[in-house]
């Protein structure tokens, strides 16, 4: 099938750990290359964000990527691209028309995109399948006032999930969130993300590390809800160990950002300023060489779509502890492959860490059974099969018609 991918703000090709680019660019990226590996003929559309970049790249992978002009190719923030939407979509349809490259089906990944893309589908009679990622309604339920997404942000998921054809969900939290919203529950299929089990396995390069130092680590966007401040104010519970946190802007940035020195600020308030490391970002390549110099993971974000850090982890062999919120509530087995705490509950958090630091054979219990799980439901390979049967469902191609008697 030839197959349009559309991820405005978060290209495949990005350098992740910055504000805007995390989980949704690493899935686009293997999923593309899933697909591809399915057979398939895939092209990615993300916006052009800077001046230089060429309008056409073609990924290692296989895949290609095009860089769509909508807007100004700039850096702006994803909460601002709306304006740019029907650009964007405007453009994807001229290229999708009688002469172009003509997908047989087209799947959006954020709400943004699925505006855009519905407008190109609707132009080129072309079948539409949306991930959301990330909805509106969570956001705004932990954000309030705080929350910087467009006004109509909610408004919009809801008529987009009752306009594509189908919506891929990524958990069972999101089925209930979608549900609530009005999204009806034929038109979901229940579709996880993967995890690169070539790039996270248990054998491989380690970072270094203080052997005598148990070692906690924390991975992500240096957002609030990321639940950072958690994972240090549950240090004291922990006082042999160090905690080392990975993502965020590059190394030599930190200092200079904002929430970087609330974090340090933090860690100096709770008396834990020595035993906390960040990192800054890390290259995608190099993520595997951090979870494996890791006696625990920590991912203890305050809600999560769907959350690919404890999957890394897990794929890693390294046992994770989770807060029981969006998609780590699918991935972490409670006491089979880890362990689960409420969100936002730095002793809870603090109690589980010791008890699992302090139990060898427990760790290794999890890890095992974590590894195990990752092999059976968790490959790009499983996804990119999922998600050509869904494909198919909404296409002509692939699609298999009776023969009339
Ligand atoms: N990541 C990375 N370098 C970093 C921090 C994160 O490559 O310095 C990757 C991480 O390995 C994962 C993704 O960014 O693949 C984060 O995805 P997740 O779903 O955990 O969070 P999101 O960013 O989507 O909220």
């Amino acid at each position: 099938m030839r197959i349009a991918m559309i991820s405005e703000h978060a290209s495949p090709l990005a350098v992740l750990g910055e504000e805007d680019a995390g989980g949704q660019n690493t899935h686009v990226a293997e999923l593309a290359a899933a697909l591809v590996g399915e057979g398939h003929d895939v092209r990615v559309y993300t916006r052009r964000d800077a001046v230089d970049l060429p309008d056409v790249v073609d990924a290692a992978a296989g895949y290609q990527v095009r860089h769509v002009p909508a807007g100004p190719a700039q850096r702006v923030p994803k909460d601002e691209l709306l304006p740019y939407m029907g650009e964007f979509g405007r453009w994807m349809a001229e290229q999708w028309g009688d002469r172009g490259w003509r997908p047989d089906v087209a799947h959006a990944h954020f709400w943004m995109s699925g505006l855009a893309t519905l407008h190109a589908g609707r132009r080129t009679n072309t079948p539409v399948v949306l991930t959301y990622h990330a909805l509106g309604s969570v956001k705004r339920r932990h954000q309030g006032a705080r929350d910087t997404s467009p006004p109509g942000r909610i408004g919009y998921e809801r008529a987009l999930g009752r306009a594509a054809d189908r919506v891929i969900v990524q958990c069972q939290d999101e089925i209930g969130e979608l549900v609530r919203l009005g999204v009806p529950r034929s038109r979901m299929a229940l579709v996880p993300s993967g995890v690169n089990e070539e790039m996270f396995r248990p054998e491989g390069p380690v970072a270094p590390r203080d052997p005598a130092r148990p070692r906690i680590l924390t991975v992500g966007r240096m957002v609030e809800r990321k639940g950072f401040q958690d994972v240090i104010r549950a240090l004291p519970a922990v006082p042999e160990a160090e905690c080392v946190v990975v993502g965020g802007p590059a190394a030599e940035l930190l200092p200079a950002d904002s929430f970087a020195r609330r974090l340090g600020a933090l860690a100096e308030s709770c008396g834990v300023a020595d035993r906390v490391k960040l990192v800054g970002a890390v290259p995608r390549e190099e993520m595997g060489t951090w979870y494996r110099s890791a006696d625990v993971l920590v991912a203890a974000p305050w809600y999560e779509p769907f959350g690919l850090t404890p999957l890394e982890g897990m794929a890693c062999g390294v046992p994770v502890i989770g807060t029981n919120v969006g998609g780590i509530a699918d991935t972490v087995v409670d006491g089979l492959t880890g362990d689960l705490v409420p969100p936002r509950d730095p002793r809870a958090l603090g109690t589980a860490i010791r008890r699992l630091l302090a139990d060898r054979v427990r760790r290794f219990a999890y890890a095992t059974a974590a590894l195990d799980r990752i092999r059976s439901r968790y490959s790009w390979k499983r996804c990119a099969e999922q998600l050509s049967a869904v494909y198919a469902t909404v296409s002509t191609v692939g699609r298999v018609v009776p023969a009339v008697a």
